[in-house]
Order: C-alpha cells, then sequence, then structure tokens
C-alpha cells in the first residue's frame, strides 16, 4: 500500500480537540512557558523498591529543583496484575519518604473513558485498525522474513509484520494497532534527553505498527500514559531508562493527538547481582521504610549525587539534594514542545 501514514509533523491542535487539556499553551507560547509539572507513575504490582525509589526521587527533585507541581499516578490500567492495597501501600511509603504530592493521585483505572477517546480520535483520522495476530504469528512471520535477509535484522523479533495493514481475512480481530510510517525517514522520532542527550527511534523499521488495545481488552501502557500526561498537564518527564525505548512512540501518539511533547529525562536504572533491572519480578525487596534515611541516601548515591547530600533529618536531605540535583540538572530552560511548534520534516 502507499503510505497513508501522516509524517511525524504534528498536527496543529484546535480549540476542539478534547484531549488538549493544554490548548492554551499555544497562546500563551511566545510569552511564558507553561507551569513545570512532574510526576511519579508507579505501577502498583508489588510495594516500593530501590529501583522505583530511585525513579520517584529524581523525579520529585527535579519539579523541587524546579519550583514545580509533583504528581503521582498510579498505573493500574492492567488490573489483573494489580493485588488489592499495594497502591495505597506505595502512596504511605511515598510520604514516609517525605514526598508529597501536590494534588489527589490520578488512578488509570478511572480514566477508562479518556482512552476510548482518544482512540476513536484516532479511528476517525484512519490511523487505527484491527489485528488478528496471535504472538506466535508474528513470531514465525518474522522468521520468515529473517531467512531471506542476508543480514538478519537485531531486535527484529519486536517489530511488528504488518500482517493485517491490508484487513483481516476473515479472521476475528484481537488487538488495534496505530499505523506508523512506513517512509523510514519519516518514521525517525528524534528528541532530547537530559541525560542521554539526543535519542533516536525508527518505529518502522524497529518497532512497527504497535498495539493501542490489546487482545485481552486492556489498554496498552503507551495510550494510556500520552493521554494522562497531557490531561494533567505534565511538562517534564523523569523516569528510569528502561522507557527509554517507549518514549519514541509516546512522542508519535502524542503527535498524532495533536497535544505536547514534554521535557525527558531517564535515569539509570537499578540493576540486581545478575544484571537485570531490579523489579518484583527480579526478586527486588521492599524498602524497610524504618531507616528512611538510609533508602534515601542509597537513592541519591544511584543518581550520582555527592557524599554532602548526606544528612540526618528528611529536611535537610531533600534541601541538600535539591541543591544538588538543580547544579546538575535544574538549571535547563522550561522547554515544552507544543503542537504545530515543530519545523515541518
Ligand atoms: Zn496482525
Amino acid at each position: 500500500m502507499s503510505d497513508s501514514a501522516p509524517a511525524l509533523a504534528a498536527r496543529p491542535a484546535t480549540r476542539t480537540n478534547p484531549l488538549a487539556h493544554t490548548v492554551t499553551h499555544t497562546a500563551t507560547r511566545a510569552s511564558s512557558p507553561p507551569p513545570y509539572c512532574g510526576r511519579f507513575a508507579p505501577s502498583p504490582t508489588g510495594p516500593l523498591h530501590l529501583g522505583s525509589l530511585v525513579s520517584a526521587l529524581a523525579s520529585y527533585l527535579d519539579a523541587r529543583a524546579h519550583r514545580g507541581r509533583w504528581l503521582v499516578r498510579i498505573e493500574d490500567v492492567d488490573g489483573p496484575r494489580s493485588p488489592p492495597g499495594v497502591a495505597e501501600q506505595i502512596l504511605l511509603a511515598l510520604q514516609r519518604l517525605g514526598m508529597h504530592c501536590d494534588e489527589a493521585p490520578l488512578w488509570q483505572s478511572r480514566r477508562i473513558a479518556a482512552y476510548e477517546q482518544a482512540l476513536a480520535q484516532l479511528t476517525q483520522a484512519g490511523m487505527i485498525y484491527p489485528c488478528a495476530c496471535s504472538r506466535r504469528e508474528i513470531a514465525d512471520s518474522l522468521a520468515f522474513r529473517q531467512q531471506r535477509l542476508d543480514h538478519p535484522l537485531r531486535h527484529a523479533t519486536l517489530t511488528y509484520p504488518g500482517t493485517c495493514r491490508a484487513g483481516l481475512h476473515g479472521k476475528p480481530a484481537r488487538a488495534w494497532r496505530v499505523r506508523v510510517p512506513e517512509d523510514v525517514e519519516r518514521a525517525q522520532v528524534r528528541f532530547e534527553d537530559r541525560w542521554h542527550g539526543p535519542v533516536e527511534q525508527n518505529l518502522a523499521t524497529e518497532v512497527g505498527d504497535f498495539v493501542l488495545k490489546r487482545a485481552d481488552g486492556q489498554w496498552a501502557y503507551q495510550l494510556a500514559v500520552v493521554v494522562d500526561d497531557a490531561a494533567s498537564q505534565v511538562t517534564h518527564i523523569v523516569r528510569g531508562a528502561d522507557l527509554l525505548e517507549s518514549t519514541g512512540r509516546q512522542i508519535y501518539l502524542q503527535r498524532l493527538l495533536g497535544l505536547p511533547t514534554p521535557a525527558y529525562l531517564h535515569v539509570p536504572v537499578v540493576e540486581n547481582a545478575a544484571g537485570e533491572k531490579l523489579s518484583k519480578q527480579t526478586g527486588a525487596q521492599a524498602l524497610d521504610l524504618d531507616r528512611p534515611m538510609q533508602m534515601l541516601h542509597l537513592a541519591a548515591r544511584h543518581l550520582g549525587l555527592p557524599h554532602s547530600v548526606c544528612a540526618d533529618s528528611i529536611e535537610s536531605f531533600y534541601a541538600a539534594a535539591t541543591q544538588a540535583w538543580a547544579a546538575r540538572h535544574g538549571a535547563t530552560e522550561l522547554r515544552h514542545e507544543t503542537p504545530g511548534a515543530r519545523p515541518k520534516t
């Protein structure tokens, strides 16, 4: 087929875009940037551990260094994986560690209507199609394509081969996918990460058309994050580097939906002895909340903050850590891309 996907250039936001709560930023862009807003967005699959504390602390310090707002969003859109009570435990742990959010937490499980609205908007724009492939069929199709290449592509197993772009041929729809540009140049997403510098990802060769609504009826992480960050007017995203490879997809969705692109900073993830990212699945221990200072010092050291932030009270810890963070990351100008602000490629 000819490439019907639009280039990555932003679609101009209109006043009728229901998702673009931030539309006024377009009007005020010339005079003042939108006020800083950051967030920490844990999945409540288990209690807070050192890995999630590092992300929480980094986003909190960045917000304080910018004198901005800091929000917490519970990413429980993946209902079955969220045991009851864990989210409340995480919120309590943040409080005991001295991180207080500026608004009531947002729960993704209560945001379904907003995700449906976003999917409807993309459907109307002709960007969504149903997919009947099982994981197995995608793997088989890629293996077949790989055999015909002289130099098999690395990481190609992650790339959806576009099987259902031309229709389902009578098979039942399982998931819903968004089209990415077929043209390799137009599918290139570039952004500046405040920790890693310039980052590029090619959605056509590295990702393929990706799922927004899964075969089990759950909303994909990528869509929920983009819709919620825009609704909360988040200007700065600070999170673990394991999400660096999701950022290209999220920026692409922001542009398709006419939403602003925040600034990004991805901090190094904490690994276990085997070199795996620390998580509940890789055996992360819950934080010892009876020793909050020790936990905070460990996280600060992982973020590369100097030993001088070691303090004997929560208040003095945050004062020193915020200053150290600001010296390293806080001097960045508040940049917040708005739809239409980016030159067309
Ligand atoms: Zn398919």
